[in-house]
């Protein structure tokens, strides 16, 4: 089969000679554009992963590292941890006060906020590769779905459940600024793209007035949801649906302070709060046995 001859011209003899010779032509034509084009952007915007290979947007290891299984890490986290005053347990011994603590939440992590991982999150939130979000989002759709699996019980495991809504974390005016984006937001649009759950991104206004506090309610950040209602999603009371189970979504927990505000405004809005996920944990529980750390 050859290809239909252009225009015929004074130099036909060769292109008679070579059959398809300007369908090849062609090709060979836009294949030095297009190499000429991809050197020029590799000279403007040179590809490169996060961890600093060259010649892609994410490495094969990078990749692999955003598809390992989440982990648990709310038993690492100070200002999760809920102290208790003494208690008498039912099945167990006396647990004095103050030592014994339940995380307020569970809250599944990628991985250690370090290497590579700390580079691909640097990168998406302040080095301008906003296209990250396409591969963070979908390495925490385990995480949701595990939460939301584990919030629903026993009796009621055979029946459909509602998808849990994806409250990401209230940004700094100045970081939006700065970046000139919300990123969680957008991770958690990614996430409601992915099917995770319905991103409900509720108004908040964090707030770090703390003065004159101790160490341990300095740890708590208070974080103001404001009253506005948010069309779709109705309200506990009178008559209403129930509301669907809330995760907070985040990019980095360290102490755990900006989950437990957000958790108690949540709450105190009506809200039931499953669990948090977020790509990177500032510390890694220790491994216990061949488990993962993690509370239960
Ligand atoms: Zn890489």
């Amino acid at each position: 089969m050859t290809a239909p001859d252009a225009r015929p011209s004074a130099q036909s003899s060769p292109r008679r000679r070579s059959g398809g010779f300007p369908r090849a032509r062609t090709s060979r034509l836009l294949a030095v554009v297009g190499e000429v084009l991809a050197q020029t952007c590799s000279l403007v915007v040179p590809r490169h992963c996060p961890c600093g290979t060259e010649g892609v947007w994410l490495c094969r290891s990078c990749r692999a590292l955003l598809q390992s299984p989440p982990l648990r890490v709310e038993s690492v986290c100070d200002a999760l941890q809920e102290l208790s005053a003494a208690r008498v347990r039912e099945e167990g011994p006396r647990a004095p006060a103050g030592v014994d603590h339940e995380p307020v939440l569970p809250v599944h992590a990628l991985g250690e906020y370090a290497g590579p991982l700390q580079c691909i999150v640097l990168a998406w939130k302040n080095g301008g590769m906003s296209h990250l979000v396409r591969h963070l989002a979908p390495a925490l759709v385990p995480a949701v779905a595990e939460i939301r699996a584990a919030a629903v019980p026993a009796e009621d495991s055979a029946a459909p459940q509602p998808p849990p809504v994806l409250v990401p974390v209230p940004s700094r005016l100045s970081a939006r600024l700065r970046r000139g984006e919300d990123h969680v937001h957008e991770l958690v649009r990614e996430l409601e793209a992915q099917g995770a759950g319905r991103a409900l991104a509720l108004p908040a206004m964090p707030s770090s007035a703390q003065e004159g506090k101790g160490a341990r309610q300095r740890r708590h950040r208070r974080i103001l949801l404001l009253p506005t209602p948010s069309p779709g999603v109705r309200g506990p009371g009178r008559g209403a649906a129930p509301r669907p189970p809330a995760v907070i979504v985040d990019d980095v927990v360290t102490t755990g302070s900006t989950l437990r505000g957000m958790h108690e405004a949540l709450t105190a809005a009506g809200w039931e709060v499953i669990g948090a996920v977020v790509i990177a944990s500032a510390r890694l529980p220790v491994p216990v046995g061949q488990g993962r750390g993690g509370t239960t």
